[in-house]
């Protein structure tokens, strides 16, 4: 199986646009066992698209264009399909119904132009299958290529509108039944992703690789995804063996990276968090400095925040350190905010005075000034407290001031991760 994905729209290679397309249908596809194989990005000018698709059907069992179906002169998808192809476009009145439906329900004047916007969207080449558009008014088109290739089958080119809103829905509705149809050996793609933090790629492949050698010789494919501070591990297997193989080899690598996984499930490291709060009805309050709220805007996007996050505090200034947490005068005369005395007395103090089961706490110097010998810029301490007592680590996050929000962040949601599965253990 080979699969080709163009994605079409001057804005998307000027840079004005990014691509989320080749994401988001890279992911879809690969759920369902047709990973994409190429991913070409062409201007909606000249004949650039209709080289594009010229070209992929000469090797592609699946070609997937999106954009370029709408009603304006730049929207050339259509046309230049049906003349690649030698197909006649006819209006289609059920197309055209449906079009008329969607406006309506917007509940708003339809455009002076309407007729030819509609009647230029319901053209449809012979022989297309029509993939409904229920937000908005180019449809999707499937046309089975005749050209034949190895499989004995023709080829398969699915064309989908531009708008994320008008594909996503199209897309899981009508254009993956259409492909679990039409290709039948899909599904028997297994994979499974693991979510790491606080180990970097070449230690996370040293660990794993050797003990999966014969594994990756009876087909199992591993793939590693660096990003800041964290590190995911991708398992897949094709074929009806690929289950067996994805399986074997997670059981190897949740043992061999154990403490290091946070997910395996595609969670996020803060939902994980206010998951095993929520399980252990627990709560959690949050005392930053140099982050300057970034912990609590992380937790807040997870939906069931409010049921284990009390608040939040960005405490910058000493007399806020003082006010509102009750760090003591002497500490940071004698240590200085960014110490892990003054970090132990931010977490103590934000647990109890705001009554939370856990507390996190940062004080750091994120640059590009502020720095000394003793600690220089990027220092940062993190405190996590609970009723057994407060934790400190001291981290070196020398990066740009947004970098270093981020990581640090992370640093501490990982520690207070690390505590929750104790408690989870222990319960
Ligand atoms: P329309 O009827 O809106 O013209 P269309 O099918 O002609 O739809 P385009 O004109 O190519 O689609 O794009 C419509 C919108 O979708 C634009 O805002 C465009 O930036 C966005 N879009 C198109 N392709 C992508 C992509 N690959 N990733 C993200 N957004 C995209």
């Amino acid at each position: 199986m080979f699969v080709e994905l163009i994605t079409t729209g001057s804005e998307l290679l000027l840079g004005a646009t990014l691509n989320s397309h080749q994401q988001w249908i890279g992911r879809r596809l690969a759920e369902i066992g047709l990973p994409v194989n190429r991913q070409l990005t062409v201007p909606d000018t000249g004949t650039a698209i209709a080289d594009a698709v010229r070209e992929a059907l000469t090797r592609a069992d699946l070609v997937i264009t999106t954009g370029g179906l709408g009603p304006t002169s730049d929207d050339r998808t259509r046309d230049e399909i049906a003349r690649l192809l030698n197909l006649s476009l006819t209006e289609d009145p059920e197309v055209l119904k449906q079009i008329e439906l969607v406006f309506k329900r917007r509940n708003r004047p339809f455009p002076p132009n309407f007729e030819t916007i509609a009647r230029t969207q319901a053209q449809v080449p012979a022989g297309a299958i029509v993939l409904k558009n229920e937000h908005g008014s180019a449809p999707g088109l499937a046309i089975d290529v005749a050209t034949e290739n190895k499989t004995g089958r023709g080829r398969l080119l699915i064309v989908l509108p531009g708008p994320p809103r008008e594909l996503h829905p199209m897309f899981l509705a009508y254009a993956i039944p259409l492909l679990k149809t039409r290709f039948p050996e899909v599904g028997t793609f297994s994979c499974l992703t693991f979510h790491t933090i606080g180990v970097g790629e070449s230690r996370v492949e040293d660990a794993i690789r050797p003990h999966l050698v014969e594994l990756e010789s009876n087909g199992l494919e591993i793939g590693y995804c660096a990003r800041v501070g964290e590190v995911d591990v991708r398992l897949t297997a094709l074929g009806p063996k690929g289950e067996e193989l994805v399986r074997e080899a997670s059981l190897r690598v949740r043992r061999l990276l154990g403490k290091f996984i946070y997910s395996e499930s595609g969670q996020s490291l803060e939902e994980v968090i206010v998951h095993l709060l929520a399980e252990l009805k627990q709560t959690l309050v949050t005392a930053e400095s140099c982050t300057g709220g970034f912990v609590s805007h992380c937790l807040t996007n997870v939906p069931g925040a409010s049921d284990v996050l009390l608040g939040g505090l960005v405490t910058y200034s000493n007399e806020f350190k003082r006010e509102l947490l009750g760090v003591r005068d002497e500490t940071l005369s004698a240590h200085g905010a960014v110490s892990e005395q003054t970090a132990r007395e931010m977490a103590e103090g934000a647990r109890t005075r705001y009554r939370a089961d856990y507390a996190i706490a940062i004080t750091g110097i994120a640059g590009p000034g502020g720095g000394s010998v003793e600690k220089p810029v990027g220092t940062v301490f993190i405190g996590v407290a609970d009723a057994n007592g407060v934790d400190v680590q001291r981290h070196q996050n020398a990066f740009d001031r947004e970098t270093f929000k981020f990581i640090t962040g992370r640093q501490s949601l990982e520690m207070l991760r690390r505590r929750l599965i104790t408690a989870q253990r222990e319960k």
